[in-house]
């Protein structure tokens, strides 16, 4: 299996290839070049069949010829000590709890293969790397732990002094060893600049071997089907008709990985695309037209997305086809005071707390039901983060206090450790000089 970039399909690396360079060189997206049949394995799947089997398998495919089953084991192995749970709700709605890894988000499953992978090809090649990653928050919490004790690989995070949430930053900065966090006097796009500073300059990349680890690496999004693939095994025996994905939705990343494993023979009806006030993607699907613009933002934060990134890869694998795009994904945008209502009320019925994100999800999964009368489909909701990550909301909402998962308890008794910097590129170099060897 080649990647393509979604600008060039001519542009065509390894897996390998793609991992360590995030982006392609022309500014586009890697894509699998070409699609899996694995139908017949789809089909022979059921409920005990485990996660990391379907893990091993879909990765076995991707990356013939470029590993063994041996390095795909140890990966598969090493990414996944968590996995996710399925909770029935009803006849007709489930939830994917996609948050029971280190940082407690869904993001881990996509950066701890990232890191699984990467060790894997360091080790094979003897080589080291040096990720840069900035972070508003989740994605370097997941980052960071994913990454954690890797051999051969340092991680420096840049975060924005003050506004990154006091757990988020407990997170980023408690975990020590290979893990070196930045704390810059600036904003969030400050750290960009300056990440996207440091890879172009010469100095620095001859000095370190600099790798991305953002959001928009291939490393991250494969390993998110997994899951899709292993919710419709756990569900296919009492599945009537019809079956739907929703999937709240902010850069895309989740719903492209849902797509894929479509297009690999997965027997789904469809995909809810729910976002929250930042509709870019549900407005694209009623009306034919793109129309980005800044995030607005909202409670739902992980999804204050303007300019969705892998709206491409979605263009890509639709051939740009609006009609072939709106047949299989239904788009539908939740207000702030519906998350909140949606919180109250699931808490009042099921006993249960939702994240704000998850509650997006669950709205636009129960009006699609409703609205479509889909009374032979079962819509599994994909479920992103622990409630207790999104407190302040979920109190709001509830009235009630989540109690804090494990992970997130430990992290918030340890002591924060970071440096200080200011927000040019020569503060950021300084400091790599000093603290990477
Ligand atoms: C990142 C994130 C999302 C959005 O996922 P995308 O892949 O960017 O669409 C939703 N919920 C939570 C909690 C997140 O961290």
């Amino acid at each position: 299996m080649k990647f393509v970039s979604t600008r060039n399909s001519e542009l065509r690396v390894t897996f390998e290839e793609a991992l360590f360079q995030g982006l392609a060189p022309d500014g586009g997206l890697y894509v699998p070049e070409e699609s899996l049949e694995l139908q017949t394995h789809f089909k022979a799947l059921g409920r005990d069949s485990t996660f990391h089997e379907i893990a091993s398998l879909v990765t076995a495919y991707l990356l013939k010829g470029e590993l063994d089953a041996g390095a795909v084991h140890r990966i598969v192995k090493n990414a996944f000590p968590f996995e996710p749970k399925l909770v029935q709700i009803d006849d007709q709605l489930s939830i994917l709890e996609l948050y029971h890894g280190p940082s407690c988000a869904f993001k881990d499953f996509g950066a701890s293969f990232l890191a699984s992978a990467m060790e894997e090809f360091l080790a094979q090649s003897n080589r080291k790397a040096v990720i840069l990653v900035a972070t508003s928050g989740d994605t370097g919490s997941a980052v960071a732990t994913a990454f954690h004790n890797k051999k051969n690989i340092d991680v420096v995070i840049l975060y924005p002094s003050g506004r990154v949430s006091p757990l988020q930053e407990k997170q980023l900065t408690t975990l020590g060893g290979n893990i070196t966090a930045l704390e810059v006097d600036g904003s969030f796009d400050d750290c960009q600049r300056m990440v996207k500073a440091a890879f172009v300059d010469p100095e620095l990349s001859k000095a370190f071997p600099l790798t991305s680890a953002n959001s928009i690496s291939l490393g991250r999004l494969i390993p998110q089907s997994f899951y899709y693939i292993w919710a419709f095994a756990q569900l296919k025996e009492q599945l009537k008709e019809e079956f739907f994905f929703c999937v709240p939705s902010g850069n895309f990343g989740n719903l492209t990985a849902g797509l894929w494993a479509w297009k690999w023979g997965l027997p789904v009806t469809g995909f809810i695309a729910a976002t929250n006030a930042n509709d870019v993607v549900p407005h694209y699907l009623e009306t034919g037209i793109y129309a980005p613009r800044p995030s607005q933002l909202t409670y739902s934060n992980a999804m204050d997305v303007g300019n969705p990134s892998n709206f491409e890869r979605m263009e890509n694998l639709f051939h740009k086809n609006w009609n072939l795009m709106r047949s299989l994904v239904f788009g539908d945008s939740i207000t702030d005071a519906e998350t909140l209502e949606v919180i109250r009320d699931v808490k009042a019925s099921h006993n249960m707390f939702l994240c704000p994100h998850t509650a997006v999800g669950y709205k636009a999964a129960r009006r699609f039901l409703e609205r479509e009368a889909r009374d032979n489909g079962h819509v599994c909701v994909l479920s992103t983060a622990h409630p207790a990550k999104f407190l302040e909301v979920v109190e709001m909402a509830t009235g009630l206090t989540p109690e804090l998962p494990p992970p997130l308890v430990e992290a918030s008794t340890k002591e924060k450790q970071s440096y200080k910097i200011g927000k040019t590129l020569a503060d950021l170099s300084t400091i790599l000089h000093q603290v990477l060897k």
